[in-house]
């Protein structure tokens, strides 16, 4: 009725305040995040298949807010990308990630690589492939020790500009890995001409892979064309035995997921690693 549509605008006309608040508020809080160093990185590791050993790992980003506690990238990171602010937080990750990794390097890891995640906004800014290089020249990396994840649908925005780009960071030295794959929509063709090493797919296939007869075809068919095109194929998302074995017997490379490790903070990986030495 005419009445309650009356009440339900009104409503709707708070709840949108009540939103562009929290927006707003968020905006400051993320400057405000920037300025005071309230954002961490975690570290996932990517292990290797078929002997569980530690290849590398995935940078996660988090954000220990003042008031609200560990925040996790869905909590920010849409905002961040609307306001361009992603700009300089991933900037200052990348910065972490190589820091990270100098020290690590130091204390003699030095076969992992660093996977840091690109959004589609930092991608397509123009100083990305400088700011790369500047930061492993800075923390004296060579380029082989870092993977920059972009997802497929990222890379498929402008294919042109994503090929200029990437080509640019592979000639740098960096490794390319495509995520989430499988969500997108990439040519076969394209594929093949992009300078990529590494094929993430994406969690959604591996989460019923036990049950999921499809799931277990489409990741064999994913392995089958990555492997042709000499590429890396990662699963992500592995939390149980089952899809482990699954995965390993379908001739994934490198594996992730919380059955084999968490996002943890440096110090806690580091444990971890001190205590499998002793095992
Ligand atoms: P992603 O790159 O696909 O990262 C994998 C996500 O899955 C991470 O969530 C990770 O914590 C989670 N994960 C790992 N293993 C498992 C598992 O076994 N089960 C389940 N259910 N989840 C698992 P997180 O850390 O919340 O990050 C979410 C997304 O935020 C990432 O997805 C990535 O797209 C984005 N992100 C994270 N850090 C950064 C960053 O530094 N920069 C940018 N631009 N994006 C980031
Ligand atoms: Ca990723
Ligand atoms: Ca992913
Ligand atoms: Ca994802």
């Amino acid at each position: 009725t005419k009445g309650s549509g009356r009440n339900g605008y009104h409503f709707f006309e708070a709840s949108m305040n009540t939103n562009a608040h929290n927006q707003l508020q968020l905006i400051q809080d993320l400057r405000h995040a920037l300025k005071h160093g309230e954002f961490r990185l975690h570290y996932q590791p990517k292990h290797n298949a078929p002997d569980n050993s530690i290849i590398g790992v995935e940078a996660l980003l988090r954000w220990q807010h003042p008031t609200r506690g560990l925040l996790a990238p869905a909590d920010f990171i849409a905002v961040a990308e609307k306001t361009g602010l992603i700009v300089p937080i991933g900037d200052w990750v990348l910065d972490e990630a190589c820091r990270q990794m100098r020290e690590w390097r130091d204390q003699g890891y030095t076969n992992w690589k660093m996977s840091v995640n690109l959004s589609a906004v930092q991608f397509t800014n123009g100083h990305l492939t400088d700011h790369v290089a500047a930061t492993l020249k800075k923390y004296e990396l060579p380029p082989q020790s870092l993977m920059l994840e972009v997802t497929e649908s990222t890379a498929m925005q402008d294919v042109e500009a994503s090929m200029t780009i990437l080509t640019e960071l592979a000639v740098l030295g960096v490794d390319i890995s495509i995520d989430d794959f499988g969500t997108g929509y990439s040519s076969l063709l394209y594929l093949k001409r992009l300078p990529a090493c590494e094929l993430k797919i994406d969690r959604g296939f591996i989460k019923n892979l036990a049950q999921n007869a499809d799931d277990a075809s489409i990741v064999s068919a994913i392995v089958a064309l990555g492997h042709s095109l000499n590429l890396n194929i990662v699963a992500e998302g592995v939390e149980t035995e089952k899809q482990q074995a699954l995965l390993k017997s379908l001739g994934c490379d490198t594996l992730q997921g919380y059955l084999l490790g968490r996002p943890m903070e440096p110090s806690q990986l580091m444990r971890q690693m001190k205590n499998a030495a002793w095992l």
